[in-house]
C-alpha cells in the first residue's frame, strides 16, 4: 500500500487545526450547551477541516474519501489511482462535528446518525470548477462512517477533446455523435469511467446544437443532473426495467437517448429498434474489448441485419492509474522490453524510455507518485469496412482484429496503440501496460 507521509497522518500541529480545535470539544464534551448539532454545524474550525479535506482529495485527483473511526481517533482515507490509501488522521473529538457539518452541506438529517442515509450530495467549489459530490453516511462502530465520492465530469463541460482519448477516438466520437440515429456503446468493467465519457457527449450534444434536441436518460442510479435533460431511474421493485422505460420514453419521441445499461434481451432489442427508427441511443455493455460486441448482441437475439443497421460506434475503455508527471523515472527500456513491445504492441515504433512511479512521491502528488487516472481505449468503427470483416473472418475474433487493424479505411484503433501512446507519453509503466495486455 503507499502511505501518505507521516506528517499528514499525524494531528496537524503546524496549522494548530485538528488538534486544537478537537481538544476543545473534548474539554467540552460534557455541557450540553455548546455542542448541538446547530452550534457545531456552523463552527468555522469545522468548515475549514472540511475544506482542506476536499481540497486535498481534488488536487490528487482522488475519486473517493471515506471518514472513518478508529479507537483512538478519526481516520480520512482516500481512493489515489485505484487503491485506497491512509490520507489524515482527525482528533477523535472532532469527528462528531465533522459528520454533523458534512450531513448539512450533503441535505440530510443532521441528527441522524443511527440510520444509513445514502442520499447525500452537494457542490463544492475548487480552483475554477464546481464539483458534484455524493455523500453517504452509514452507522458503524463509534459513530459513522461518511464516503464521499467525488465527480469531476463537470470540469470537462463537454468537451470530449480534454476525455484525454486519442485524436482519432475523438474525431470518430463527434462524428457519430451529430448523426441523427444509431447505436453507440461504451464497454468496460465498473469504475472504467464510462458513465463520464456518456455524461459528456451528451453535454457535447448539448453545447453543439444548443438545446434543440429532446434529450432523455433511463439510468440506475442517476449520477449527475444535466440542466435541459429528462433523467428517469429504473427502479427494480415496480417492474419499472431498462425495457420497460424504454418503451415508455420512446412515445415522448425523444432525438437522442442514454440508456444506462444493456443488460438483457428486452432492452437490446428495444434500443436496436430505436436506434434503427430516428433516434441516436448511448449506452453500456459488459464486455473487455470492441470485437465481441456482435457475440453478445447475437446471444441477446438481436440479427446480423438489425445489428447491422443500427450499430454505428463501440469504444471500451478502462481506467489506469497515471504516474504523477512532476517526480516519474525514467529508465532504459530494457531489450527483453522491447521485444515485448514489438510482439504485443502491433506497432512499428520504438520507445526508448519508459517511466517508473517515484516511491516517495512529491509535493505536487502529495508524496503519492500517482495524480489521477489515464483512459486506455479501443474503438471500433461499425463501418462498411468492419461490416465486410465480420463476413470474412466468419466472426474468428483475432481474425477479425488483425482485418480491421491492417484494411484500409476500416478506422479501428486496437487497445495496443493506446498502451504504446501511454507507455510513450509517460502517463503509465511498464507493469501496467503488461496487466492491460494481458
Ligand atoms: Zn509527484
Amino acid at each position: 500500500m503507499i502511505s501518505a507521509s507521516e506528517d499528514k497522518l499525524l494531528y496537524d500541529h503546524s496549522e494548530t487545526m485538528d488538534i486544537a480545535f478537537g481538544e476543545w470539544y473534548r474539554r467540552n464534551k460534557n455541557s450540553n450547551a455548546v455542542i448541538t448539532p446547530t452550534s457545531v454545524r456552523s463552527d468555522p474550525r469545522l468548515e475549514k477541516l472540511v475544506k482542506v479535506i476536499l481540497a486535498e482529495a481534488i488536487e490528487v485527483e482522488a475519486t473517493d474519501i471515506q471518514i472513518t473511526n478508529r479507537e483512538s481517533y478519526g481516520l480520512v482515507r482516500f481512493r489515489v489511482g485505484t487503491k485506497m490509501v491512509d490520507h489524515r488522521k482527525i482528533h477523535k473529538d472532532a469527528m462528531y462535528g465533522l459528520g454533523v457539518v458534512l450531513r448539512s452541506m450533503s441535505d440530510v438529517n443532521i441528527e441522524e446518525i443511527n440510520k444509513a442515509q445514502i442520499n447525500g450530495r452537494f457542490a463544492y467549489d475548487h480552483g475554477r470548477s464546481r464539483y458534484d459530490v455524493r455523500a453517504a453516511f452509514i452507522p458503524s462502530i463509534g459513530g459513522q462512517t461518511i464516503s464521499l465520492r467525488v465527480l469531476y465530469s463537470n470540469r470537462l463541460g463537454g468537451n470530449i477533446d480534454k476525455l484525454g482519448f486519442p485524436d482519432q477516438v475523438s474525431k470518430t466520437l463527434k462524428e457519430v455523435l451529430s448523426l441523427k440515429e444509431g447505436l453507440i456503446f461504451l464497454t468496460g468493467g465498473t469504475s472504467s469511467g464510462k458513465t463520464t465519457t456518456l455524461y459528456t457527449s451528451i453535454r457535447h450534444i448539448i453545447n453543439k446544437t444548443g438545446a434543440t434536441k429532446n434529450i432523455m436518460t433511463i439510468e440506475n442510479p442517476i449520477e449527475y443532473q444535466i440542466d435541459g435533460v429528462e433523467q428517469s431511474q429504473t427502479n427494480d421493485i415496480l417492474g419499472y426495467d431498462f425495457a420497460t422505460a424504454l418503451q415508455a420514453l420512446l412515445r415522448m419521441d425523444p432525438d437522442v437517448i442514454l440508456v444506462g445499461e444493456v443488460n438483457d434481451e428486452g432492452t437490446a432489442r428495444a434500443a436496436v429498434r430505436a436506434a434503427s427508427s430516428g433516434h441516436l441511443v448511448l449506452s453500456t455493455l459488459h464486455t473487455s474489448d470492441t470485437v465481441s460486441v456482435n457475440q453478445v448482441l447475437r446471444y441477446y437475439g438481436i440479427s446480423r441485419l438489425d445489428m447491422g443497421n443500427s450499430l454505428q460506434l463501440v469504444i471500451n475503455q478502462t481506467l489506469e492509474e497515471k504516474l504523477c508527471p512532476h517526480c516519474r523515472k525514467p529508465r532504459a527500456v530494457t531489450s527483453s522490453e522491447l521485444n515485448w513491445m514489438t510482439k504485443r504492441l502491433k506497432t512499428n515504433e520504438q520507445i526508448v524510455t519508459v517511466y517508473e512511479k517515484n516511491p516517495v512521491g512529491c509535493s505536487e502528488c502529495q508524496g503519492y507518485g500517482i495524480k489521477g487516472l489515464v483512459l486506455v481505449v479501443e474503438m471500433l468503427d461499425a463501418n462498411h469496412v468492419y461490416k465486410k470483416a465480420l463476413d470474412d473472418s466468419q466472426e474468428d475474433l483475432d481474425k477479425l482484429k488483425e482485418m480491421l487493424m491492417t484494411r484500409e479505411f476500416a478506422n479501428f484503433y486496437p487497445k495496443e496503440w493506446d498502451v504504446f501512446r501511454h507507455l510513450q507519453k509517460g502517463n503509465i509503466d511498464m507493469a501496467t501496460a503488461k496487466k492491460i495486455l494481458r
